[in-house]
């Protein structure tokens, strides 16, 4: 859906974005994370066609958004981290002229608006003006009209920001029923990575304007497996049981976060049960066995270490 080729950006005395490929495939939910100042705005503006690059290209469903800005638009939303409202106009107003902007047919937009109030829980504010909307709600507004014309991309510059955490819930179901029921593909920036892992399908790491990571974050957890086995007594028997164990190829390294003990395990399920069933059989008395998945959070802060 998105391929980007050897993108480079430069502001007067910084190279935001360092000669960077890569691509996303339909119905992807990515996140795009990095530290302060790794080039994540002016990523998303770029692909947004809001900015020129210096070199290099993108190509957004086919169409090249440097040549044809206007033309991406259309199937593109993009929520900037500096978003604006219209004050004077109500929730209902402010998405009815985004609506009508992106070109959507008249008769359509008044029940589109209501539809995005709905799916953004602001129907009870349909007709209070944006300015007497809590940090919160405008928030919200402002993703309602990224996405009132329900386009193939959505971009999101930071947009939980100033939400609650009940909010936040909801914006993750948001992005899943947006994903799944109109296909759209996602890129959100964010520095909650916590929080990416409930929605988000593929990590994008930027640091200094170069990618660091570019993982599908299912596979990642797949592969990566930590198993938690907690005793109820005999410890000292259980690491040496499984210090022994070691010499099995899928269990690469052991360690202590007590009360557990940590397996990091990458063979399949059936050799899981095995181990869980040999433990048992020499009478150790497992009390908690379980597989902690690696999420966005370890992946990145992994790779930042690297
Ligand atoms: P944050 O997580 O803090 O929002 P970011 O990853 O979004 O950061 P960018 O805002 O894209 O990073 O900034 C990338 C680099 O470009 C930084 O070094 C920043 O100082 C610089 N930069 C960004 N905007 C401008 C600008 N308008 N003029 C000059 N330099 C800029």
């Amino acid at each position: 859906m998105i391929t980007v080729e050897r993108l480079t950006y430069e502001y007067p005395e910084t190279k935001a974005l360092d000669d960077i490929s890569f691509t996303v495939q339909e119905g992807a939910i990515t996140a795009l994370v990095g530290p302060n100042g790794a080039g994540k705005t002016t990523l998303l503006k770029c692909i947004a066609g809001l900015v020129k690059p210096y070199s290099g290209s993108i190509s957004v469903h086919g169409i090249n958004v440097l040549e044809e800005p206007r033309k991406s638009h259309e199937i593109m939303g993009f929520l900037t981290d500096f978003f604006g409202l219209y004050d004077a106009l109500t929730v209902s107003q402010s998405l009815e002229y985004f609506a009508l902007a992106q070109k959507l047919d008249k008769s359509m937009v008044k029940e589109r608006a209501a539809e995005v109030a709905g799916l953004l829980n602001l129907t009870d504010k349909l007709h209070s003006r944006a300015s007497s909307l809590s940090r919160g709600m405008r928030q919200r507004l402002a993703i309602g009209q990224a996405m009132v014309h329900y386009p193939k991309v959505l971009l999101l510059d930071e947009p939980s920001s100033g939400l609650d955490p009940e909010a936040r819930m909801s914006l993750a179901e948001l992005f899943l029923h947006l994903n799944a029921e109109r296909n759209m593909t996602i890129i959100v920036s964010s520095h909650i990575l916590a929080e990416l892992d409930q929605y988000a399908k593929d990590l994008l790491i930027l640091k200094n304007g170069r990618i660091l990571d570019h993982t599908a974050a299912t596979n990642l957890s797949e592969n990566k497996r930590k198993v938690m086995i907690r005793c109820d007594g005999g410890e000292k028997r259980l690491a040496a049981i499984v210090q022994d164990m070691e010499t099995i190829d899928a269990i690469s390294h052991v360690s202590h976060n007590t009360p557990y003990l940590c397996l990091d395990f990458s063979g399949k399920d059936s050799e899981l049960s095995e181990l869980l069933h040999s433990l048992i059989n020499k009478g150790i008395p497992v009390v908690e066995f379980f597989i902690k998945r690696e999420g966005m959070q370890e992946q990145y802060l992994e790779t930042m270490r690297i």
